[in-house]
């Protein structure tokens, strides 16, 4: 496996630790960056056995995430095998509280496990933390997202963590959205970090990728053994872009919330638009245009700079009306358009935007 870079200090920048972290160990002649390694098993009598378990690719990824998160972590071949390996962890016929506006894979299949009597399930408002709070008595674990998608929803996390854990329940929190440059829950008391690779922390739109980072040794020797036996286990090459893209996390996400922040102000103000969803910070906001549906679809048609596309945290920015999608939750307003903000200028992302709303609204 990869060797755990040294650590510089306790105090190491995040912007140094995505430079530094997942890297060989600097041996003459060693390359650089960790080298894409094809294998699914290797020769007996070292730490890596079979490709399941862990290779020098995962191990990379690992040790950069768990830096970034203060955490120990396991990548999984996508955001949903992660959230299926956590949710395998919960009891049989345990209580699972959950927002009502998850990410809607997350959403379906706890639902599918509530139906099939596996767990219990409590539906609550994650911005509403009395209702978490209550809702956590005789819970298992509570799920947590913050801020929600799409309707960006922030959740107390430290009252809501602070709730749980006197409740006796673990909890989960899908850091998707914020990412570790602006929110580290496990910092917080929290159990689990989720983290979809495949958005913001690669970047790029090119792979799919999950996490789940922890901080007890015997929960990560639990969730290890979830990849084994799932076996939702990444490829090496998506392993080697992931990191890749992980490099600039801390210049993409500074570009992008820079621009969301100044075309929001510009949204609230605009004719077009009834109403504007945005926590303050992040990438993602959200716009309803006024009108119906139709007109939403319209806004997304007419972009050219803006890409109509599901998805989000890429280089390019690209936007959605969620409601496109039958499984989306019925909280959704039907004419909401999700805005994924990307790196390019804002100045261009603004006049596209604008133009496409007023010839749609
Ligand atoms: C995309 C996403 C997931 C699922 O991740 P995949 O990599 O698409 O499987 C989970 N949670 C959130 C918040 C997401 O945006």
């Amino acid at each position: 496996m990869a060797k755990p870079t040294a650590a510089v200090s306790g105090t190491e920048s995040v912007r140094t630790t995505l430079v530094t972290a997942g890297r060989p160990e600097r041996l003459p002649d060693a390359a650089l960056n960790q080298p894409v390694v094809l294998a699914s098993s290797f020769i007996a009598g070292g730490p890596l056995e079979y490709a399941r378990e862990g290779t020098p690719s995962t191990a990379s990824v690992e040790d950069l995430l768990g830096r970034l998160e203060h955490g120990l972590a396991t990548v999984f071949s996508s955001g949903i095998a992660a959230a299926n390996a956590a949710m395998d962890l919960v009891p049989m016929g345990g209580l699972v509280v959950a927002p009502s506006a998850a990410y809607t894979g997350v959403a379906v299949r706890l639902r599918e496990l509530a139906q099939a009597g596996r767990i219990r399930l409590a539906i609550v408002e994650a911005d509403d933390t009395e209702a978490v709070a209550g809702a956590c008595a005789d819970a298992s674990l509570l799920w947590l997202e913050s801020p929600t998608n799409p309707l960006l929803q922030v959740a107390d996390l430290e009252a809501c963590i602070t709730a749980a854990q006197h409740a006796g329940a673990q909890v989960l929190v899908d850091n998707t959205f914020a990412t570790p440059m602006l929110q580290r829950p496990l910092e917080l008391g929290a159990d689990y970090v989720l983290h979809s690779v495949t958005k913001a922390l690669s970047g790029h739109s090119d792979l799919l990728l999950g996490a789940l980072v922890v901080q007890d040794p015997a929960i990560d020797e639990q969730i290890r053994t979830r990849r084994v036996l799932l076996g939702a286990a990444p490829g090496g090459l998506d392993c080697y872009l992931a990191l890749r893209g992980m490099r600039t996390l801390a210049l993409r996400v500074e570009q992008a919330q820079q621009s969301a922040r100044a075309i929001v102000d510009l949204l609230h103000v605009h004719p077009g638009i009834a109403r504007v969803r945005y926590p303050g910070f992040g990438t993602i906001a959200a716009i309803e245009p006024r009108g119906c549906a139709e007109v939403a679809d319209a806004v997304c048609s007419a972009t050219r700079i803006w890409t109509y596309a599901t998805s989000l945290g890429g280089v390019e920015s690209l936007l959605e009306r969620r409601r496109r999608w039958p499984l989306e939750s019925s909280a959704v307003p039907e004419n909401l358009i999700r805005l994924s903000f990307g790196i390019e200028a804002t100045d261009d992302l603004w006049a596209d935007l604008d133009q496409a709303i007023r010839s749609a609204t």
